[in-house]
């Protein structure tokens, strides 16, 4: 009800959505007020309508003269949409960025109006994707700092894990009803997450896992059983080999003189291959040489995917401590999203590692 006490119909502010009881059209006081920054608009002393004047204001600015309201208005909205993308520093705003300019530049007093000229999303929808990069840009140098000061991933201890994973959860959302500019930004922000955070962070000290993680995010080839990607080079051949985990497994089939193993399940149960490892298959082939050392050829199989996220029980009994659980139970759950995003996307790789003289310490 308006003080006349006349009806009023209910506006609701283009930018933050809420409704609001003033005689604009398209925005409220507080966020028309922050409009004039944003668009670098100088705000005027004397004006009646300020609303109207940063109509007009934005015409000028982008030089252009005696449009119609309409056009106008269609002008400010498409300002508006590039003010918000160019404060967010992501890939995807790229080519949204050029069809604004490309607005801007069709709309003129020659050309009729068409729906087309203007933003293909809400205001509000820029509005809410601008909010959640800043709080993302936060939550990421906080995140950095944090992970910095540790040298090892078992320094980081279960309450700061807790914080840092949560504060990134909101852009592992997978709701239906997230706009598409949502759906661009979070992909992009996660995929940061996982570069940034986690292969550059977290898993800085398990290289196999930081490796396949990157691929996952880069891999535009498809490796599929009949067709994968095979990791075969001295790097991975000295890492696995070194890994106190690696040779307990294998120790257990080298009996007698020859192994020749295939297609036997594996589970890594710590560090680096419990990470980067899930539910592989092991192949082995070898003989016992007369210094007693193993000539060894050891292949694991498996698929990179997250698609099923994991209940934190299975990891458990895996890592020494509960805070160990929640990084890796918490970090399946964002990669299940992740996958169902496309930014983590599954392929299949064989590791071939070989040593021609293992010995079996017992
Ligand atoms: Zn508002």
């Amino acid at each position: 009800m308006t003080k006349k006490g006349k009806v009023c119909e209910e506006k609701k502010c283009m930018i933050c959505n809420k409704p609001f009881d003033y005689r604009n059209d398209m925005f409220g006081r507080g966020c028309l007020n922050n409009l004039y920054k944003q668009l670098d608009i100088s705000v005027p002393k004397y004006t009646l309508n300020k609303e109207k004047h940063l109509i007009n204001a934005v015409s000028h600015k982008n030089s252009k003269y005696f449009l119609n309201k309409e056009k106008k208005k269609a002008l400010l909205k498409n300002a508006i949409a590039l003010s918000y993308l160019n404060l967010i520093k992501l890939d995807f705003t790229e080519k949204l960025k050029k069809e604004l300019v490309d607005n801007i530049r069709n709309i003129s007093v020659f050309k009729p109006l068409v729906a087309s000229m203007e933003p293909v999303y809400l205001l509000n929808s820029f509005y809410k994707v601008y909010n959640y990069y800043v709080k993302f840009d936060k939550e990421l140098s906080e995140a950095k700092s944090e992970l910095k000061k540790s040298t090892k991933i078992e320094d980081i201890d279960e309450t700061k894990d807790k914080t840092i994973l949560n504060g990134f959860s909101f852009i592992f959302n997978s709701s239906k009803e997230l706009s598409p500019l949502h759906h661009m930004a979070f992909y992009d922000m996660q995929y940061i997450f996982w570069e940034t955070v986690v292969v550059g962070g977290y898993l800085f000290d398990k290289p196999l896992s930081g490796y396949l993680l990157r691929l996952s995010l880069n891999n535009k080839e498809e490796y599929d059983e009949e067709n994968p990607l095979i990791i075969e080079d001295e790097y991975y051949n000295k890492l696995l080999f070194g890994y106190d985990e690696f040779k307990r497994i294998i120790n257990k089939y080298l009996k007698g003189k020859e192994v020749n193993v295939e297609n036997q399940n594996v589970e890594f149960l710590e560090g680096d291959l419990l990470f980067a490892i899930h539910g592989a298959k092991l192949n082995i082939k070898g003989n016992k040489k007369e210094n007693g050392n193993w000539d060894l050829t050891v292949e694991i199989v498996d698929k990179y995917d997250y698609t099923d996220p994991k209940e934190p029980k299975e990891y458990t009994t895996s890592f020494g401590s509960k805070s160990k659980n929640i990084l890796a139970s918490t970090l399946n759950n964002f990669a299940a999203v992740s996958s169902s995003y496309g930014v983590i996307r599954p392929f299949n790789y064989v590791i071939k590692v070989k040593n021609n003289d293992y010995k079996v310490k017992d």
